[in-house]
């Protein structure tokens, strides 16, 4: 109804304008005489009668307003729209139609998408996920594309807009958007991260302030992995401003090679011998000293960095085994952990088998490392072409902190694993706790079944080492060993190794 109004409007604003309505009102009296003259009587009559019913018809007419732009992706209005909705919801609030929210959703995987399968592919996707997230809503709350590959919600006032209630809305939306996408015959699954601002707590009460509250939210939830949801909190200003501040470093750190992988050792249970080393990224701080990378590696997937991060990683890795090499030190493998973003690179497994060819290295001495829950949750097609790429070239597959996902017997087989690295949450406590032993012996039971190796992570005692040794596990990393060490000081750590390994006895594998 309200789209033929303004129609309505728009075509008498021409018509008026045809006329040179109102201005050319200051020509009617030359204009009446003018009829007269050429016309006579009746183009007087019509000139002085038809032109004011003309005015008097039109001559209230205001421009209408201008039509609100649009997304060309998704035919959505743009931020702006949601932002004039807050703000007259704003205006009303605490009378009848209670409170106002405002949320942001980023669309997770949409990136991955327009890379496999290019980028209209990627516009699909949020086509069709805005359509959803509208027919999710009431009719009332306004939809819109915000930046990149978001979308931004003005809630109407809701009676019971608690914290509660929006929180059932943005599971209800996160709902909506998991649904599998069809493409071209292919399933696409993309998940939504949402940070809301209520009203109250929003820094200012206007639409503005509420959409950077909901985004800045939306980026917390970005940071804790797929699928979160987040309340705007003042709290979250100070962590947005810290972690922004981080993200600019991050890249200058990179450039500046202040990233560098630390080394931890790997021992063969059987022999005590080094079976490899894990390299581990550490950040050097200027001000700060050490990061460890649990406190950068979400700034550094957000700020795209990830890739070059990785490529660091596996050069330096490289360099490293090859400097053993040289100086005659026995270490057979090195692993290198990779991001599910990085898995999802199509040029993944080639870029690898470069980087081992330009080293001379043979592909069997890079474990890559793969987080189980990058294999157990849908993984996609390219993260299993890559995998079996790298297998089929040589290199060893190690299933990361074993244990924490929810990885079945069949997709262990589908993917060709070489071994299987126990999560530390079962390890601490293995001497002593009944339990712990159950879990790790039904571990290395189907490993043994599955013709899978196993290493123990975590390790930090001598007698945790000894009950894994005996209950059959292929090798051991952890703090007992030894804690990652930056690479100058692997070379004393690895003789002084082997030195010791000359005197001890060695703890003998159970068999069997
Ligand atoms: P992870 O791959 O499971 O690595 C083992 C983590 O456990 C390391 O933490 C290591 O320092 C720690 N650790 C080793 N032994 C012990 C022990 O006996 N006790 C305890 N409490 N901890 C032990 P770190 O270095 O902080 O790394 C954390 C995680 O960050 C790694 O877990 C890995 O998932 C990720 N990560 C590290 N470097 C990289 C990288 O270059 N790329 C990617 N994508 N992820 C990385
Ligand atoms: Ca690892
Ligand atoms: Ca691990």
């Amino acid at each position: 109804m309200n789209a033929v109004k303004s129609k309505a409007r728009s075509a008498l604003w021409r018509i008026s304008r045809l006329f040179g309505l109102p201005q050319g009102l200051a020509f009617l009296p030359a204009c009446t005489l003018a009829a007269y003259w050429a016309g006579g009587e009746a183009a007087l009559l019509f000139a002085s009668l038809i032109v004011p019913l003309l005015y008097s018809a039109f001559g209230q007419i205001t421009p209408p307003e201008e039509l609100p732009a649009r997304d060309t992706a998704t035919g959505l209005p743009l931020r702006k729209a949601a932002q004039v909705q807050l703000d007259g919801a704003l205006a009303q609030q605490g009378g009848p139609h209670g409170r106002v929210a405002a949320l942001v959703i980023a669309v997770e995987g949409v990136a991955d998408v327009a890379q496999r399968l290019g980028l209209p592919a990627g516009d699909d996707v949020l086509e069709k996920t805005g359509q959803r997230l509208c027919s999710a809503l009431r009719d009332s709350d306004l939809v819109v594309r915000a930046e990149g590959d978001c979308f931004a919600v003005a809630l109407s006032p809701m009676a019971r807009g608690d914290l509660e209630t929006v929180l059932q809305i943005c599971a209800r939306l996160q709902e909506a958007v998991r649904e599998p996408i069809s493409l071209d015959a292919t399933a696409v699954y993309v998940s939504a991260a949402i940070g809301f601002c209520l009203a109250e707590r929003s820094p200012a009460q206007n639409g503005d302030a509420m959409l950077k509250s909901a985004e800045t939210a939306m980026l917390e939830a970005r940071a804790h992995g797929p699928g979160a949801i987040r309340a705007f909190s003042a709290d979250m200003q100070v962590a947005a401003k810290s972690r922004s501040d981080m993200i600019d470093d991050l890249a200058v750190a990179l450039e500046k090679r202040q990233i560098q992988p630390w080394f931890q050792p790997q021992l063969s249970t059987d022999t005590g011998q080094i079976c490899g080393f894990e390299a581990l990224a550490r950040w050097q701080h200027p001000r700060r000293g050490v990061v460890p990378p649990g406190a950068f590696l979400s700034a550094i997937e957000q700020a795209g960095l990830a890739r070059q991060l990785g490529e660091e990683m596996l050069v330096q890795a490289l360099s490293a085994l090859r400097a053993w090499d040289a100086a005659g030190l026995e270490v057979p493998t090195i692993g290198v952990n990779f991001s599910g973003h990085e898995l999802r690179d199509p040029h993944f497994a080639d870029h690898i088998h470069w980087e081992l060819d330009r080293f001379g290295l043979a592909p069997e001495r890079l474990a890559v490392e793969i987080l189980e829950t990058v294999v157990c949750n849908r993984p996609d097609d390219m993260i299993v072409r890559n995998i079996a790429a790298l297998a089929e070239l040589g290199c060893r597959i190690d299933l990361d902190d074993f244990g924490t996902g929810q990885t079945s017997i069949v997709s262990i087989r589908r993917f060709p694993v070489s071994r299987l690295k126990i999560d530390r949450s079962f390890v601490t406590n293995v001497d002593n706790d009944r339990d712990q032993q159950d879990m790790v012996a039904a571990i290395l039971t189907m490993s043994e079944r599955l013709g899978l190796e196993t290493l123990a992570e975590g390790v930090e005692t001598p007698s945790e080492h000894a009950m894994l040794a005996q209950l059959g596990c292929t090798a051991v990393q952890g703090f007992g060993i030894a804690h990652p060490m930056p690479f100058d000081d692997t070379i004393e750590w690895i003789t002084r190794h082997n030195e010791k390994l000359a005197h001890y006895p060695v703890i003998r594998r159970h068999m069997g």
